[in-house]
This record gives C-alpha cells, structure tokens and sequence, in this order.
C-alpha cells in the first residue's frame, strides 16, 4: 500500500510518500516507500504517492439485520420506543434465514465500502450462521452476537439459561480470535433480568470473551432501573458483578456521576453513536457524559447503530460528529481534535473492543486492515498541510478506494469486489416491499 501514511501508532507518525508491506495477512514492514519497493521489486502496489493509508476503522456497534432492508423507511417524526416496536420488532420477527443472510451481506458491503473492517454487531440476529456467513462472503472482521433477551412475550426470547446456553454455543461454534468471533450479546435496556446480565456476563468472562448490550440512550432506562431496583442502571449493573473490561456498552448517554465513577473504575468500554441520538432526539446535547468518559481516559468506541438511527454506516462521519459535538459542550476546541477522531475510529476503538493488540494502527505484526483513501476528489483540493484534519473535517467513507481486510483486498477502485451489489438490488427491494406488508 503506497500513499502517505497514517500510523495511528504510539508516536502518530505520518510518512510521507509511505509504504505499508503485507504477507500472510499481517503488516510486515512500514517505512518510505522507495525503501519498501527496493526489497520487494516486484510486489503488488495499491494506492500512490498521493493516496492516504490509514487502518481499518472500527463500527463497535451496528445492527446488521433487520434496519437494513428497511434502510431509511422508518419516519423520523416518531421516538426510538415507538421505532423499536412498531417497527424494528415486526420486521425483525418476519425475517427468514434468507433475509438474515442477505441483510448482513448489504450491511458488510456498506461498512467495507466506507472503510469498516470490524464490526460489532448490536444483537438483534436471529440466524446467526446466515450472518457470519454473509460477513463471510464480503470478507469483514466481525463480532457476532444473536438476540439475547429474557422478556415474556418478545420475539426470540427465552429463559435466561437458554439465552446463556445458546451464547454459550455459538462461542464454541465462533471461538474468540476468529475473522468472525462470537461476543455474548444481549438486547439489554430494561430487556434482561439480573440472572441473565450476571449470567451472561460470567459466560463471557470465563471463555476470554467479549459481551455487549445496550443501555441509557435515552433517560428511560434509568427511570426503569430506579423503579425496579432503586437504582440507576450502571450502579445496578455494578452490585452484580456484571460491568469489567471485558463489556462493551453500546450508548451510556444519560449516566450521572455515580454511573460515570463506575464505568471508569471498572474500565467498561461504551459505543458512542451519535447520529442516532441526534436522528433519534435522545438528548445527547443536553445530558451526554461521553467527553467527561473521554477526557478521564474512559474506554471509548464510535458505533453507528442502524439504517433507521443515523442511517449511514460510516464511521468517519461518526467520528466528526462526535468530535464537533464533545467541543461544543466542553465550549473549548481544544478538547478533541480530528485526530482524536481518527483514534476513536482506530486505535481506540480497538482497545474498547479489546483488540488493540492486533487491529487499529499500522504496526508491523498486526492484522493487514487498511485502507487506502483517494485524494483526488474536489474536497481534497488543495491537500492540507494536516491530511487527519482534512479527512475528518473535510472527508468520510466517499473517498475510500481500496480495503484490504487480513490482507485479503475487498474493496477495489471504490466497490466491493469480493461481492457484487449489483446482483442484490432486486432482492433487497422485493425483500424490503416484503417487510413493509408485514407490519399490517
Ligand atoms: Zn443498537
């Protein structure tokens, strides 16, 4: 990968005319690309002196069914209550096999084209094999998770030992470390009783895994929580031994400072999604601790949710939102930059899933995820003296190029090439008319 090269790493280099070496999907050599090319005369360049390289981008939270077949078509006049169950759970309970399938493969493809190359997914999959197999076929880095929720009446629920058990089984059938890896998942909210939050929490901690549920986006569920336990959600949560660095919570917006206090003394990890909160009115700009999280060293991820809750899955726009909105409260535009952007985006979104070890900045030895952005285009014109502050400001997920995932390129000159689009847009319109009806 040739262009000027965006580490991300410890020092935050950035090479100019810079090279990135990959053999056997892993990143073997980092330097000028003169230097790179003299070693290796013959290999395979993607990108040019004036592409920019930077790593994969992480999506810690993002729903891979359902929304996408529905993609825009749940007003944005109505609250998040009234989107979940007028709208998301019927379609959801209508989804086959086949739907699952080909709403992770549209799911994957928009990530990848945009430059995602790990995803988390929010935990509403009701066939979760057709989902690992349509992250599969794209060739994505993928956290999978199923519907886990304990709740009378609700699609997909369960007692709570079945819900663990069933978790417990995909962990066997996608064992931590995989491109596809299986993370114990819960709805959460107000959805999951405390047997099943420990228990699950417990699953997850003794198999080295990963867990993830929602909570807080909005003040209802603390409202809920203080109702049913006297008290507040992450408080609650904490009493049970459920909260630790293996749990990523998608959302904590409406937190108070007892629940700050314990999500950075227990080094729980948040997805931060905030066009949701915007397109949902979750009041974000009134009641988000998310910069306080960030500022004390909080582990901190971007996610984007839904095709109903931000819509676009890209994360770049994510991480210029999120900086614009944490400056704006903070009144200081000195308190996160866009390359603190680009770390929510990489490095640190890595570290809050637990990956940094291996995804999230170019350094010889980590997973070969890369993407090579063009700056050819009108909004690149003229090149910054900063390319991080004209990426973040400036650019998104339009002027993504190629993406190579474990060194396996998927996307190339701006498309997906290890799936084509083409050949799904019939069925996805078919399958979304489908959806609709079966809301009446
Ligand atoms: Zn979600």
């Amino acid at each position: 990968m040739r262009g000027t090269i965006v580490t991300v790493d410890n020092g935050a280099r950035v090479i100019a005319d810079g090279a990135v070496a990959v053999a056997g999907g892993e990143i073997v050599a980092i330097g000028p690309f003169a230097d790179l090319r003299a070693d290796a005369p013959r290999a395979q360049v993607i990108g040019s002196v004036d592409a920019l390289v930077t790593p994969g981008y992480v999506n810690a939270h993002q729903h891979l069914t359902g929304d996408r077949l529905i993609a825009s078509c749940i007003p944005d006049d109505i609250d998040s209550q009234a989107a979940i169950f007028d709208w998301a759970v019927p379609v959801h309970t209508a989804h086959t096999g086949d739907d699952d399938e080909l709403s992770a493969t549209l799911a994957s493809i928009a990530a990848v084209r945009n430059g995602i190359t790990c995803t988390i997914e929010a935990g509403t999959v009701a066939h979760p094999d057709r989902v690992a197999a349509g992250a599969q076929a794209v060739g994505m880095r993928l956290g999978l998770g199923q519907w886990g929720w304990d709740v009378a009446d609700a699609p997909f629920a369960a007692p709570a030992h079945e819900v663990v058990a069933r978790h417990a089984d995909l962990l066997d059938r996608y064992p931590p470390g995989g491109l596809v890896e299986a993370w114990v998942t819960l709805v959460g909210h107000d959805l999951m009783s405390d047997e099943l939050a420990a228990d699950a929490s417990e699953l997850a901690r003794s198999r080295g895994a990963r867990m993830t549920f929602h909570l807080s986006p909005h003040a209802g569920d603390a409202a809920s929580y203080l109702a049913r336990t006297g008290r507040r959600p992450f408080v609650h949560l904490d009493s049970l031994g459920v909260l630790g660095e293996h749990v990523l919570v998608a959302h904590a917006v409406h937190l108070d400072d007892a629940e700050v206090e314990v999500v950075l003394r227990t080094r729980t990890a948040v997805a931060a999604c905030p066009w949701a909160y915007l397109r949902l009115a979750q009041g974000v700009t009134r009641a988000g601790r998310h910069g306080e999280l960030f500022a004390s060293g909080g582990r901190l991820a971007l996610g984007c949710d839904a095709e109903n809750a931000g819509d676009a899955v890209d994360v770049l726009r994510a991480a210029a939102l999120f900086v614009g909105l944490e400056r704006d409260r903070a009144g200081d535009p000195a308190s996160l930059t866009a390359h603190h952007g680009l770390e929510l985006a990489t490095i640190r979104g890595a570290e809050a899933i637990g990956k940094a070890s291996v995804l999230g900045s170019l350094e010889v030895g980590k997973h070969a995820d890369l993407v090579v952005h063009d700056t050819s285009d009108v909004q690149w014109t003229p090149r910054s003296v900063d390319p991080v502050r004209q990426l973040i400001w400036a650019s998104d997920g339009r002027s993504v190029r190629d993406v190579l995932i474990a060194g396996r390129q998927v996307v190339r000159d701006g498309r997906c090439i290890t799936v084509d689009l083409d050949g799904l847009r019939a069925e996805a319109t078919a399958r979304r008319d489908h959806m609709l009806r079966s809301r009446t």
